[in-house]
């Protein structure tokens, strides 16, 4: 069903599923991509739901709700129907960050033209099967408008890094060139799909079709969101000191306090209890190890440290914005 809702391609942008959706005629105001990597299926879900969902909007299935501006949705960048087996494992593997970031250049130039028209572009990313995200804005040497906007989703963080560094995907780099407002949004982990993190993941996205006027109607509840921004030298990384097996009962998004127990490391053969790791700082637990092989110096978690974070309590856009401004000035 849904199916048949993709548009049609040329021939040379490949068999991607994409839906062009709201008035036509003009150029996109949002584009939104998943799934650069072929296993990050949190992203690719929601985009699915919510094509599904603006879909339903457009032919007035939603009493009450507009679809004002033309929006550009790819929720896989691979052919749906090639089984994940069939992605070169380079494309798949993503053990480390760094390594993850390393789709084909031809799927890159070909999803970087179908969205670069877009004033707004987010990559909905998992970065690895190893590691659990808190859905969360990751930003790259960002604008003012960008900073600004990013609140716009209403996720418990963002995140800004200073420059476009390795951390950052092919898309980025390439969306950079073309202006507009750039957003990476993590969620989950890739190869996984969970459940919690999409419905967080599917409101950020209403939150902003809304607040953006994209889509009009809309009631997101009003909760008042706990937001915080972060520079990079607010995010402190718990590395292993030791292998063993690591499990850890926390969930990402939750608070620790300073020498809170993040989870354990079990001897392998024994099962022993080798060590307990600990939080150095407080802070929000922004990702947390879940393959438990642990070799020193593999990731454990990322704290996000509250010491200079600026908080922002508001629910209304005109707040968010005015609010920005009159720090920033
Ligand atoms: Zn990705």
């Amino acid at each position: 069903m849904i199916k048949n809702q993709f548009s049609k391609q040329a021939p040379d942008e490949g068999a991607l599923p994409r839906y062009d959706l709201g008035p036509g005629g003009r150029t996109p105001r949002l584009a939104l991509v998943a799934n650069l990597h072929g296993n990050e299926l949190n992203g690719m879900f929601v985009l699915a739901r919510l094509a599904a969902f603006l879909k339903s909007i457009e032919s007035g299935e939603q009493d009450g709700l507009r679809l004002r501006e033309r929006v550009v949705i790819i929720p896989t960048m691979h052919d749906a129907n090639l089984p994940i087996a069939a992605i070169p494992r380079r494309e798949r593997s993503g053990v480390m960050e760094r390594r993850h970031h390393n789709p084909g250049r031809t799927m890159l130039e070909t999803v970087a033209t179908l969205t670069r028209t877009a004033y707004y572009r987010v990559d909905l990313h998992s970065t690895a099967p190893e590691i659990e995200e808190m859905p969360q804005v990751r930003l790259y040497a960002p604008s003012d408008d960008e900073r600004a906007s990013a609140c716009l989703f209403g996720l418990p963080a963002v995140i800004e890094r200073p420059a476009i560094d390795d951390a950052a995907s092919g898309l980025v780099r390439a969306w950079r060139a073309h202006g507009g407002e750039n957003f990476v949004i993590h969620a989950g982990q890739a190869g996984n799909l969970q459940t919690g993190h999409c419905e967080t993941l599917f409101r950020a996205l209403a939150a902003f079709l809304d607040r953006t006027g994209i889509v009009s109607g809309l009631r997101p509840v009003d909760d008042d969101e706990d937001l915080r921004y972060f520079g990079l030298q607010q995010v402190m990384t718990v590395a292993a000191e030791q292998s063993g097996l690591f499990a850890s009962g926390l969930e990402v998004g939750c608070w620790v306090r300073t020498g809170e127990v993040l989870g354990q490391i079990y001897d392998s053969l024994t099962g022993g209890i080798q060590a307990e790791v600990v939080a150095p700082v407080a802070g929000l637990l922004a990702s947390l190890r879940r393959q438990p092989l642990l070799q020193p110096g593999d990731l454990v978690a990322r704290l996000l440290t509250p010491a200079a974070a600026v908080q922002r309590r508001s629910a209304r856009l005109g707040e968010r914005h005015g609010r920005w401004a009159s720090r920033r000035a």
